[in-house]
């Protein structure tokens, strides 16, 4: 949840809801998909309520994995989340790096242009095996606090004295390039009785959650247009009035939209529609 989300709006709105609902596995893998996907809206990356939901669903039939490998078998699960479970929740003897841990390791062993399987290899040697989830968890907040992307500060850190990336700590750090790709929709608009009809999606982006339909668009018809930004994507979504959708229509009443399995993309066209 906290992907591309503030702690803060994640605790207010999503994680008590999400416990509260769904207290234990077998209650997130008997629910239904379109209800956990209501729950996620809002919170982007789509995938994930997916997986967990088939990860429930797959945990229900053959019980808790117990090792990193078993874990990295569920959908969504990289190493990183299947050895943060395993170190902080099972308190394994595991090695665990995350953005944080990453560069404290490339700058303490002079890791240039180390691909990530160096990384974690440095990371397993590394690791205070008497101590892994404190070492672990030390590593992160050192990162998070200390060794710092921008001018780390190297005079606090209890590793100085054997840190070989102290002198040039900043040739560590690569800036990621984001190429953002330009996507224009064009979007149906279709009310009766008070209900907007609203179709699933089969795209990879919105993927079982529901979307005002594609449309091809006619000028006389045009609404609105506005602005989205999701992951890479920079969407110009403009809306049309229609009569004609040839999909599967689910029918959702206005005054309960809120509460349905939509994006944020779809919530913004709410306010042209409402
Ligand atoms: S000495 Fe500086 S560069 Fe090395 S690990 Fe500590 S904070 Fe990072």
């Amino acid at each position: 949840m906290l992907q591309q989300t503030q702690v803060s709006r994640v605790l207010e709105h999503y994680y008590p809801t999400f416990l509260k609902r769904y207290p234990t596995i077998n209650d997130l893998a008997e629910s239904s998909l379109d209800e956990l996907l209501a729950l996620w809206s809002g919170l982007g990356y789509y995938s994930r309520a997916r997986n967990l939901h088939k990860s429930a669903s797959i945990c229900k039939e053959s019980g808790l994995p117990t090792s990193v490998k078993q874990w990295m078998a569920l959908p969504g699960i990289g190493r990183y989340t299947a050895s943060a479970i395993c170190s902080f929740g099972l308190e394994q003897e595991v090695s665990v790096v995350d953005t944080n841990i990453a560069r404290v390791l490339k700058r303490y062993f002079a890791l240039l242009d180390a691909k990530d399987i160096t990384i974690w290899s440095y990371a397993d040697k590394f690791l205070n095996k008497k101590e892994s989830k404190a070492h672990n968890l030390a590593l992160m907040d050192l990162g998070s606090l200390i060794c710092t992307p921008k001018t780390p500060l190297c005079r606090l850190c209890p590793l100085q004295s054997s840190c070989q990336g102290r002198e040039n700590p900043e040739i560590y750090i690569k800036k990621k390039k984001i190429i953002y790709k330009e996507l224009e929709l064009f979007l149906g608009v279709l009310v009766r009785e008070n209900k907007l009809a609203l179709v699933k999606s089969k795209e990879r982006l919105y993927h079982s959650l529901l979307t005002l339909p594609h449309i091809d668009p006619i000028e006389e018809n045009f609404i609105a247009k506005y602005k989205h930004s999701y992951t890479k994507y920079r969407i110009t979504a403009k809306l049309y009035h229609t009569e004609e959708i040839n999909e599967e229509i689910h029918w959702y009443d206005l005054s309960q939209i809120e509460n349905a399995p939509i994006s944020n993309l779809t919530k913004k066209a709410l306010k042209f529609i409402v």
